[in-house]
């Protein structure tokens, strides 16, 4: 009888990709906050960062030829303390060196607390379709334990504002388990942000992050019990406003999901441009999966590009281990779970090296399968941590 011959390697394929855009400065740094983010401390160098971040464009252009962008991002930081005139140049700078497909998803993460009345139509008229309001909380005594430097006021303003300019394409970011919340409150909270009628809803529970203030010094919070009870009940809430959890974080009404994000998680490729961004891109042609991160302070990072440097902090191939632990990390916490005919063409690695694992994963009731999809049970919804483990590096 013949032995069986090796595995053979399948072929990468390019993901759809997307464009993000760090643009890394706030008025202040929030306590909890481990975001590449730097306190404003004065006038911005607004201008010299759009040229910085258009001379980074172009040096990544090579690495993207014939390849049409679907969403771009602007990330912060925040990225409403720029002027709707620089995401004008920004935009038409981006449009004249890439193909951006004319149905692009464009967001812009706003804070309530920088944006004046009639920016959102600015920003809408230079081509941004989405925005993302970072409101957090509507009441003023979590705001404040938060360090936000807005209050309820402005953020129900901000909201006026978006309708006010005819734009319903908006999420609205909330937390919960905050310093001194009860379940009322944070019932209060998820009702008042589905009266301001969002398209999208980011439902995200606080944590305490290492290097953050909060991590020196912290705050006492709700316990875990109560932060799940908190999780299911909003949830309930979202649920019966419209809203449909395609993540563990992330509800939307439906079609109204974010196509940038969900590109991210699963395991689309992106450029990303901007001090600290981080970049996934598949080359066909090497057969190879690259990932750039460019240097993390904002005046080291524009330095570098002003003085015909790279701007980079990190420039290597992924290798096989890694794109596992990447396909499988965030595809694990959507509601529809990990397409498993898309594992070969997005890693370049046969399904024989995961498929035990898999098993696993099945056997203990964290997976179930469903055609060509491999969806996370209750038990495995909840326990994602554990699920992805198995694929660690
Ligand atoms: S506004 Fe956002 S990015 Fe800026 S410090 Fe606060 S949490 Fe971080």
């Amino acid at each position: 009888m013949p032995m069986p011959g090796p595995i053979p390697m399948p072929a990468l394929q390019a993901p759809p990709l997307s464009l993000y855009v760090h643009l890394p400065w706030c008025v202040r740094k929030c306590p909890y906050c481990d975001f590449n983010s730097h306190a404003a401390g004065g006038e911005l160098p607004a201008d010299e960062y759009v040229d910085a971040l258009l001379l980074d464009l172009e040096q990544e252009l090579p690495l993207a030829w014939g390849r049409t962008v679907q969403s771009i991002f602007f990330g912060g930081g925040t990225p409403s303390l720029f002027s709707a005139a620089h995401y004008e140049r920004l935009l038409s700078g981006i449009r004249a060196r890439l193909s951006l497909s004319p149905a692009a998803e464009v967001t812009l993460e706003a804070n309530p607390g920088t944006v004046e009345h009639d920016s959102f139509s600015g920003y809408r008229d230079a081509g941004v379709n989405r925005f993302s309001l970072g409101v957090q909380s509507f009441s003023d005594a979590a705001l404040r334990a938060l360090g936000r430097i807005h209050g309820r006021a402005e953020a129900l303003r901000a909201v006026e504002s978006l309708h006010g300019a005819g734009i319903s394409n908006f999420n609205l970011d909330l937390m919960f388990a905050l310093p001194g919340q009860d379940l009322h409150d944070a019932l209060e909270d998820a009702r008042m942000a589905v009266s301001c009628a969002p398209a999208h809803v980011s439902h995200y529970q606080l944590t305490i992050e290492p290097n953050t203030a909060f991590h020196a010094n912290p705050p006492v919070l709700p316990g875990e019990d109560l932060a799940w009870r908190m999780q299911e009940e909003c949830g309930s809430l979202l649920a019966e406003a419209g809203f449909e959890q395609y993540e563990v974080s992330a509800w939307a009404q439906p079609g109204l999901e974010c196509r940038h994000n969900l590109n991210y998680w699963r395991y689309g490729d992106y450029l990303g441009i901007g001090a600290g961004a981080h970049g996934k891109l598949t080359l066909v042609a090497e057969q190879c999966v690259r990932r750039r991160v460019r240097l993390r302070h904002p005046a080291s990072w524009m330095r570098s590009l002003q003085t015909g440097g790279n701007g980079l902090a990190e420039d290597r191939l992924l290798p096989p281990e890694e794109r596992v632990f990447e396909f499988f990390l965030n595809q694990l916490r959507l509601r529809r779970g990990v397409r498993k005919s898309q594992f070969e063409a997005r890693t370049g690695l046969p399904w024989e090296v995961v498929a035990q694992r898999v098993g696993q994963l099945l056997d203990r009731g964290l997976l179930r399968e469903e055609q060509d999809w491999l969806v996370p049970t209750e038990l495995g919804w909840r326990f994602s941590n554990d699920a992805q483990a198995l694929f660690l590096p």
